[in-house]
């Protein structure tokens, strides 16, 4: 993908567009932001992208993912919103700490600079202290390489709480000039079944509600189960203000997300969005895109699989591990049917295995707490014994070595010391340097560390192409107790992957990799791969899993 080296340098300052939503929540705002980001990539500009969150938590760490969903981590070690990993993979380049803040986080600053008495005795106010500090968090990723900074405002207009930021929003368009920032509302345009019609006034009170803090749109992006045609489309940009080539459709695409970017391309909002930043136009190439797209829409078979975890219940509570086996499917040419199974329900069904009949491949993700681990060692037994292609992740592979220790070592009573305290076999511990640890929030082994690929031969190894060295992120508190390393390795469990912080102290490394002799495809991480697959480039360890389940298939 050009990354704008060769083209022509852009005149003036940094320029900015923001990505506000109104009517209803969960419109597809973050890949809506990062759609446009990755056109803009294609036009040869450099983009960065970041996401402001209204809410109060410092950053959504601590959160269950029942109620946020999935905690997306950057190679920065920042726990975050899961918008951060579409505009990962949209956009194809890291994001990091400054691609997010929250209320929560804005406001501790504040708070910490009134306490270190740096506001000379003054009174402290959300004008214009705390929108102040939403400038700078704005521009903390604006240097002079970057040609656009997209910003997404989480949450719907009309909240309480996100009004600090649309007063920001508002200020920074004053002080940049109007020319220089664009804003993008995206709004939800329902059709009603019963009148067989199109509604805008949802839309139309939306924008009011925007006008009435002083931001006026420029574009709206309109999402819609239905067509919009041309009346609706000129009603919508009379009534709401905005020029009739501004309005966009974003319907409900056929295949897969990766379609909206093609979406908008045909209507050609790119051109439209630099013309407004008088920025120069240039070609967007989507050739390598719709390449992709032409791909996830043409599968030659399906393959079943099966996500055992606790949060199945939640849509969105694995959005990158999803993700990830997607993205695997489509380099293999393959269609995912995903099989979502809560690992709790396995414990009370007598008949549990039979929910894995016709399963290609296993993937036990990462979790914390005692619900349902007991059903996750079941299914990894199963995949073990069978055999059926296995990947573990995090909690995936703490389940996986005490699976191995009860029933291969015959250590009754392994366990993970996070399950049980006084486990007779603590085959999981809490790392040392978690020991003296009291605050929950941003505490974790977080964020990229190194990993070395131990044995030449192994499936592990062969996945990652033979490298030697490989970074991961990571996301946890315990680690595998080195204490049984031996036992487990004259059994026939391998530790394919290692972090070693230095080499000659071998007895503090830590286990990163396993993977199971003479198995199709038995490996679990300590890691989470996933964050750093994308559809451009899937991830190693889901792709082999992908094949080895797909090389089952045809030999069965
Ligand atoms: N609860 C486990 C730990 O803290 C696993 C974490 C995870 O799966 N992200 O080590």
């Amino acid at each position: 993908m050009p990354s704008g080296s060769n083209a022509t340098r852009r005149p003036g300052p940094t320029r900015h567009i923001f990505v506000t939503g109104g009517v209803v929540s969960s419109l597809g705002k973050g890949i809506t932001a990062a759609s446009i980001g990755r056109l803009l990539i294609n036009m040869g500009y450099t983009v960065r992208i970041q996401k402001l969150d209204p809410y109060l938590n410092v950053d959504p760490g601590t959160m269950n993912p029942f109620q946020h969903g999935e905690v997306y981590v950057t190679d920065d070690g920042a726990e975050t919103d899961l918008d951060l990993g579409h505009y990962e993979r949209f956009l194809g380049q890291p994001c990091t700490r400054d691609s997010t803040y929250t209320s929560g986080r804005i406001y501790q600053t504040v708070i910490n600079n009134e306490r270190a008495g740096r506001y000379n005795g003054g009174t402290v106010q959300v004008v214009p202290h705390i929108t102040d500090e939403i400038k700078r968090a704005i521009r903390s990723l604006v240097d002079d390489n970057v040609d656009v900074l997209i910003t997404e405002i989480g949450g719907t207009v009309g909240d309480i709480e996100g009004l600090p930021f649309m007063e920001a929003v508002r200020q920074f368009r004053h002080e940049m000039g109007r020319d220089n920032v664009v804003l993008c509302h995206l709004a939800y345009i329902p059709y009603i079944k019963a009148a067989g019609e199109i509604k805008t006034k949802p839309a139309q009170h939306s924008v009011q509600k925007l006008r009435e803090i002083g931001l006026i749109p420029d574009f709206l992006l309109c999402r819609s189960e239905e067509r919009l045609n041309k009346e609706v489309k000129d009603k919508l940009a009379l009534f709401c203000n905005v020029e009739k080539e501004h309005v966009v459709e974003l319907n409900d695409v056929a295949h897969s997300i990766y379609e909206v970017p093609l979406l908008v391309h045909r209507q050609g909002l790119h051109q439209q969005l630099v013309r407004r930043l008088g920025l120069p136009e240039r070609e967007c190439s989507m050739h390598e895109w719709e390449l992709m797209v032409r791909h996830i829409r043409s599968p030659k078979a399906t393959l079943r699989i099966a996500l055992v975890g606790k949060y199945i219940n939640h849509q969105d509570a694995y959005k990158s591990v999803t993700e990830a086996i997607d993205h695997a499917g489509y380099a293999h040419l393959l269609r995912i049917e995903l099989l979502r199974i809560e690992s709790d329900a396995l414990e009370k069904d007598p008949d549990w295995a039979a929910r894995f009949d016709g399963v290609d491949a296993v993937v036990v993700p990462g979790g914390f707490g005692k619900r349902g681990f007991e059903g996750m060692l079941k299914a990894i037994e199963l995949c073990r014994t069978r055999p059926i292609p296995f990947l573990g992740l995090c909690l995936g592979m703490q389940a996986a070595t005490v699976e191995f220790a009860r029933n291969v070592l015959g250590l009754a009573g392994a366990n993970s010391h996070e399950m049980d305290e006084k486990a007779a076999h603590p085959i999981i511990v809490l790392m040392d340097e978690q020991k003296e640890v009291v605050q929950l929030g941003g505490t974790m082994r977080l964020g990229s560390y190194p990993c070395t690929l131990t044995r030449k031969s192994s499936r592990t190894s062969k996945a990652y192409g033979g490298a030697e060295l490989v970074h991961e992120r990571h996301r946890h508190r315990l680690e595998f107790n080195n204490g049984y390393r031996k036992q487990f390795e004259e059994a026939g469990l391998l530790f394919t992957g290692l972090y070693v912080p230095n080499p000659d102290e071998p007895e503090k490394s830590l286990v990163e990799i396993i993977e199971i002799k003479d198995h199709p495809y038995f490996v679990a991480t300590q890691a989470h791969p996933e964050f750093k697959s994308s559809a451009v480039s899937p991830h190693p360890l889901f792709k082999a899993l992908i094949g080895a389940a797909w090389k089952a298939r045809l030999s069965s």
